[in-house]
């Protein structure tokens, strides 16, 4: 069934940004300079910024319109409350408590709840998510279901939870040392793979017998709300909005990285139903991000984060678009037979770099070099998601070894055209005629905590 209301942007260019091509010579320098981490690259040596989809959205004429409307007043700016109102609305929780992003609430909810030597439990872990429980005092338990630690297996909804390992894990444990389960929803690490409302119900059940919390990873929830009305039977007719606060209902509480599925440049927020939840969490925040009525954020910004999550929520096409786009990139790879994770996540496509990369061993970080080796073909940034991004288990020191070792290839939100997604995948299938010549890298600097961002890497 082919809808033509889905076969372009729904949305025009009102304004554009310069990009520049750079020469192959320069791109060989600049990656040595940065370590062979393309974090450490100047955004003025990228030609297309396929590093993340967070905080890399254009906003729209409504909400630049509201940029203008900015409250920065210190406290009880009028902005937060038109925020308190949308979050509300669209996701049914009590309370919100603004913060400058993601990690801003993680940092939070984790103080607030965790006690030490508690465990928490998630859908695949997030870097920064598990960094913050960790510090806490807790010790982390992916309870995700196997198929998603395989990238070649289809699965309508691999974000899923395995009822069975939350269940042992309670056993072992007990309840009272479990204070909550984050569950991301879609799975970012997992390649961008979505949960079941069937599933996040059965979650909810057990928790809610145990009496322990739900806690939502909402970064990217739209999108998996457009995959349960895509892929779950009864939601075909359902409204996004309507799915989105049905999916926080079997919640307690969520953290939002704004900057994702608010479509907006900086933002987020923490929301609970619990009182004493929240009294703690304003407690916090005041300490580590700003008073309780911003958070952290201009008095603006709180205005495009609304308008941002309102206008995603409202006009599905937003969402549908976005997901679309990730989709026709990643048909094309798989189309040059190029390995990649499969189903094709809503952010991202995601390259299997053991499979592209086979004779290097994960030791020598083939994801890695794989990133690496895209922008020096192309001037096209990518980015590790395996052992660099999986860091050192605390107790030990040592790697963790993850199973997924995959380049995320991820793409900003209504910034670029499928233009720039055939040329992403012409520069992909280029370094996949060479695969065979490259080699891997060792680590010559490593930072503590979420070395990924910051760690340098020199040729083997
Ligand atoms: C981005 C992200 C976060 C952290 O949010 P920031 O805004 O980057 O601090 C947490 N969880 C997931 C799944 C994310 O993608």
């Amino acid at each position: 069934m082919t809808d033509i209301s889905m076969m372009a942007e729904p949305y025009k260019i009102k304004m554009v940004e310069a990009i520049r091509m750079t020469t192959r010579a320069e791109r060989e320098k600049a990656i040595r300079k940065a370590g062979y981490n393309t974090f450490l690259l100047r955004s003025e040596d990228v030609w297309i910024d396929l590093l993340t989809d967070s905080g890399t959205a254009a906003m729209s004429d409504y909400q630049w319109a509201g940029m203008m409307l900015g409250d920065e007043a210190y406290a009880g700016s009028r902005n937060f409350y038109f925020l308190e109102e949308v979050v509300r609305d669209i996701m049914g929780y009590k309370h919100l408590v603004p913060t400058h992003q993601g990690r801003g609430a993680e940092h939070i909810l984790s103080q607030s709840l965790i006690k030490k030597g508690d465990h928490v439990a998630g859908n695949m872990y997030f870097t920064t998510t598990r960094l913050h429980q960790e510090m806490a005092g807790a010790s982390f338990h992916d309870i995700i279901i196997d198929e998603a630690h395989k990238p070649s297996v289809e699965h309508p909804f691999k974000g899923n939870v395995d009822i069975g390992k939350l269940e042992d894990l309670i056993k072992e444990f007990g309840a009272d040392k479990i204070p909550y389960v984050a569950i991301g929803a879609p799975v970012n690490m997992a390649g961008g793979q979505p949960i079941s409302m069937e599933n996040m119900k059965e979650v909810s059940r057990l928790c809610r017998k145990n009496g322990i919390k739900v806690v939502l990873d909402a970064a990217r929830v739209l999108e998996n709300c457009w995959f349960i009305k895509q892929r779950e039977k009864g939601y075909e007719k359902k409204s996004l909005k309507d799915i989105c606060r049905e999916l926080c209902s079997h919640t307690d509480a969520c953290t939002m990285s704004a900057k994702k599925d608010a479509y907006v440049n900086i933002g987020g927020w923490l929301a609970m139903n619990d009182d004493k939840f929240f009294t703690k969490a304003k407690e916090l925040v005041v300490v580590y991000e700003g008073l309780h009525t911003y958070g952290g954020m201009a008095g603006r910004d709180m205005e495009a984060v609304a308008r941002g999550f309102k206008e995603a929520t409202e006009n599905e096409y937003i969402v549908g678009w976005r997901v679309r786009q990730v989709e026709y990139l990643g048909n094309k790879l798989i189309d040059a037979g190029i390995p990649i994770v499969h189903p094709i996540g809503g952010h991202a496509v995601f390259l299997d770099a053991k499979a592209f990369l086979p004779h290097i061993p994960q030791e020598e970080y083939p994801a890695q070099m794989l990133a690496a080796e895209i922008y020096v073909e192309s001037g096209v940034r990518t980015m590790e998601r395996g052992i660099v991004s999986a860091g050192r288990d605390p107790a030990t020191g040592k790697n963790r070894t993850p199973k997924l070792e995959l380049v995320r290839v991820t793409i900003p939100r209504r910034a670029y055209t499928n233009s720039h997604m055939d040329v992403t995948a012409l520069a992909i299938e280029n370094v996949w005629k060479r695969r065979d010549a490259i080699k891997g890298l060792k680590i010559t600097y490593e930072p503590e905590a979420l070395r990924f961002f910051q760690a340098r890497f020199e040729p083997v």
